[in-house]
């Protein structure tokens, strides 16, 4: 269990450029309003019990005790368990508004001391409740308005437009590429691409790109998604040759660079490669939008997987996730009955590995998020704290469970060999 107080939500994703300011004062001010440390929660007794209704009733006691932020990380754990827990959804809601009002009180209250400090406050409660009246009203009564996901000042505004252009050519330089790439900007997406002409192509995977995008922030709704300001940079090269002398890398389709902030595709030319363009911006959007660094490489492997072999239509436009994805589960079964030299992967090798470059690992863990999603008890739950724990916001990794996977198993009244159990079952049988 990770235990924060309620100052240690001041601590992450600062907008760019207020990041490095000291808060010490203002965190030793907020130690005053944290909850007490949330006692740890009763060991699992077996598969039959109602984890959720016991997450709810906590919660609520919690709720009325006023730990908040205690509260809230449980409601969110409901929440992403089941999207259409209205209940939870309401509660968290409650429970955001009132800490996002005492953190307004407290920027307020700081705004003509130190404004840079009181901003930072602000910007705290606005992230909890983005239209929270409170936060807004305090916000707009000092000039400021929103602006591509962040309260700015008019002249902010007028900064950050005309640094637009500067910006995307300064992004430019960074990734190393031409002055030939041209940059196409389309809502938090910036696009670098020498694909002269063909329209078509690039309107396909803009199309995919924003299905992509929108899927996934309902998908991790409960983590309160960030709205990645700073953007997100994709590149495609018309030539694969290009590509790879650019990229070093003769045997990838396509990368998400954490250092550079940017993922890395070209276009094949035989039909997109589209699995890879959602496999690779999944790496982009757990870093800069659900701000989770899954440690477990099944995991996050797992879930590019996952949303790499969601299904586009609509030219692109529209997604849907969750579909069995056949040569998957043809390779797991392979390996499940030792054919064409495939060899099964022990659940709990795969699931303590930092790294891995075994077959068919991929395959794998893909089944390994498909089945905690779609048909494990309490998979959801589980699939949750394994995310919950390592994201870098507090409010939501604040009580997940940590300790890595077998613990979060526990937790949840199962074991390595119970999960294989079921997995092997799961994709010997499934059509
Ligand atoms: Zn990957």
């Amino acid at each position: 269990m990770a235990v924060f107080g309620f100052s240690a939500l001041l601590h992450y994703s600062e907008p760019v450029g207020v990041r490095s300011l000291p808060r010490i004062a203002l965190v030793l001010a907020l130690a005053a309003l944290a909850g007490a440390a949330l006692a740890p929660a009763q060991a699992a007794e077996g598969k039959g019990k109602n984890f959720a209704s016991e997450i709810m009733t906590r919660a609520d006691e919690l709720a009325k005790e006023e730990k908040l932020v205690e509260a809230g990380a449980l409601y969110r754990k409901l929440l992403f368990a089941n999207p259409k827990d209205d209940a939870a959804l309401k509660k968290l809601r409650t429970v955001n508004t009132k800490i996002s009002e005492k953190l307004v009180d407290i920027g307020v209250g700081k705004w003509e001391e130190d404004r840079e400090e009181a901003g930072g406050i602000l910007r705290a409660a606005a992230r909890l409740q983005p239209e929270g009246k409170a936060v807004q009203a305090a916000f707009k009564e000092r000039g400021f308005k929103l602006h591509e996901g962040e309260w700015r000042t008019e002249a902010e505004i007028d900064e950050y437009k005309r640094s637009d252009k500067e910006r995307g050519d300064s992004r430019r330089e960074e990734l190393r590429l031409n002055a030939n790439f041209k940059i196409i900007r389309q809502g938090v997406f910036r696009i670098f691409t020498d694909v002269a002409g063909g329209k078509t192509k690039i309107e396909l995977m803009l199309n995919a790109l924003q299905a992509h995008y929108d899927a996934y922030c309902e998908f991790i709704y409960a983590f309160s998604p960030r709205f990645p300001s700073e953007g997100l940079d994709v590149v495609f090269f018309m030539k694969r040759e290009d590509y790879k002398v650019h990229m070093g890398s003769d045997d990838t389709l396509g990368l998400y660079v954490p250092k550079a902030g940017a993922s890395f595709f070209f276009l094949t030319g035989e039909g997109e490669d589209f699995a890879t363009l959602l496999h690779e911006m999944t790496h982009q959007l757990n870093d800069k939008v659900g701000e989770i660094d899954l440690e477990l490489a099944a995991l996050e492997e797992g879930l590019a997987e996952y949303f790499g072999y969601a299904q586009l239509t609509s030219g692109n436009r529209k997604i849907q996730l969750g579909k069995v994805h056949g040569p998957s589960v043809q390779r797991i079964r392979e390996a499940l009955y030792n054919r064409d030299g495939e060899v099964f992967i022990p659940l709990e090798e795969l699931l303590r590995a930092r790294r891995s470059e075994k077959s068919p690992f991929y395959q794998q863990s893909w089944g390994v998020i498909h089945l905690l999603r779609h048909d494990y008890p309490n998979g959801r739950l589980i699939l949750f704290e394994a995310m919950a724990s390592v994201c870098r916001r507090p409010e939501v990794r604040h009580s997940a469970v940590e300790g890595g996977f077998h613990k979060v198993l526990e937790e949840y009244g199962s074991n390595f060999a119970e999960f294989e159990k079921v997995y092997r079952k799961f994709y010997a049988e499934v059509k």
